[in-house]
């Protein structure tokens, strides 16, 4: 799936992130979280890749070759390198090769404390060049992060390394979830400063319980605006209302997207096809 062609002026995707079953449950249970997505037209849906990034987990591939021959949905395949070898990747590819899989989001990945990194690959823009070289078929996609990656030197060094991506091949970025549109917005307007010129997807991660959203802010360094803290401050002990209201967040923010002429949508649906079915349900006629 060549990615620019997903995207037309004016109608923005509207694509979802899910994540392999964990060892201890049911393998089964992906597809009844593909089933709910495929209700909901995904323009593809992503998979994400496992934490410390260990190669010899084939499932993100097994999932994504699930989703192209018997859902009919066009997957991308995360792929992460700081703990991948060249002929891991190799291995990766031909993979991808064998499941007809031919669009991956390429990513340094989290350094793990408990995994040394390999020294094959540092940056995620090493592996995009690798993958271009050694396998042209793949379109590849990258992660960009509106409030600026957190082992950045600083927000203009981020933009550059994120320019480095898409000039070593990335033809569409997904972002980092964040809370406050105006980060994007001032993030999309350094991107276009910068020369950049791949469609660029808004991460929106509806939030379904105060401590898990507090775990991934502090993971991954969004912030949460006054207007978030007080639903979650309010709703804390009360989850059907604190989800309803959270769903409306989603929603404010996706409206509000799409009016500022966002590319695209990437709900990471955290496996919940129920909760993406409300969101989606209340903006599909605004894309
Ligand atoms: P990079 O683009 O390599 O950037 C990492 C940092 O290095 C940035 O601060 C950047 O500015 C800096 N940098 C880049 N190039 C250079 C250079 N040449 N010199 C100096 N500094 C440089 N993790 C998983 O483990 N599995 C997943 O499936 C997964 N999916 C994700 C999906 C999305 C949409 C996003 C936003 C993140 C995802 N992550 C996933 C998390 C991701 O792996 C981490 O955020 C990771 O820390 C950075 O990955 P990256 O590809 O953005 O790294």
């Amino acid at each position: 799936m060549e990615m620019k062609k997903l995207f037309v002026k004016g109608h923005p995707t509207f694509s979802y992130e899910i994540f392999p079953p964990k060892k201890t449950s049911n393998f089964d249970d992906i597809h009844t979280t593909i089933k709910g997505l495929k209700e909901l037209e995904p323009s593809f849906i992503s998979c994400t890749y496992g934490a410390g990034g260990n190669p010899a987990d084939t499932s993100t591939i097994d999932i994504c070759r699930i989703m192209k021959e018997q859902y009919d949905i066009p997957p991308i395949a995360h792929i992460t390198c700081v703990n991948n070898t060249r002929a891991d990747i190799d291995r990766i590819i031909e993979l991808l090769k064998d499941a007809d899989v031919d669009n991956v989001l390429a990513l340094r990945g989290d350094k793990n404390d408990k995994v040394p990194p390999k020294d094959d690959f540092h940056y995620a823009s090493e592996l995009i060049a690798y993958m271009k070289e050694k396998a042209p078929w793949i379109h590849i996609s990258a992660a960009c992060y509106p409030e600026t990656h957190p082992d950045s030197e600083n927000a203009v060094s981020d933009i550059l390394h994120l320019k480095e991506k898409e000039d070593c091949g990335a033809e569409h970025f997904i972002s980092q979830l964040f809370f406050d549109n105006e980060d994007f917005y001032s993030f999309r307007e350094k991107v276009l400063i910068a020369g950049m010129k791949s469609p660029i997807e808004a991460g929106i991660m509806p939030v379904t319980s105060k401590t898990g959203i507090l775990r991934m802010v502090s993971i991954c360094g969004a912030s949460v605006p006054k207007k978030l803290a007080r639903i979650l401050n309010r709703y804390e002990s009360d989850p059907v209302a604190l989800q309803d209201a959270c769903i409306n967040y989603a929603i404010d923010q996706i409206n509000d997207l799409i009016a500022n002429d966002v590319d695209g949508i990437h709900l990471y649906s955290m496996n919940k096809p129920d909760i993406s079915a409300r969101i989606y349900g209340a903006v599909k006629n605004l894309l």
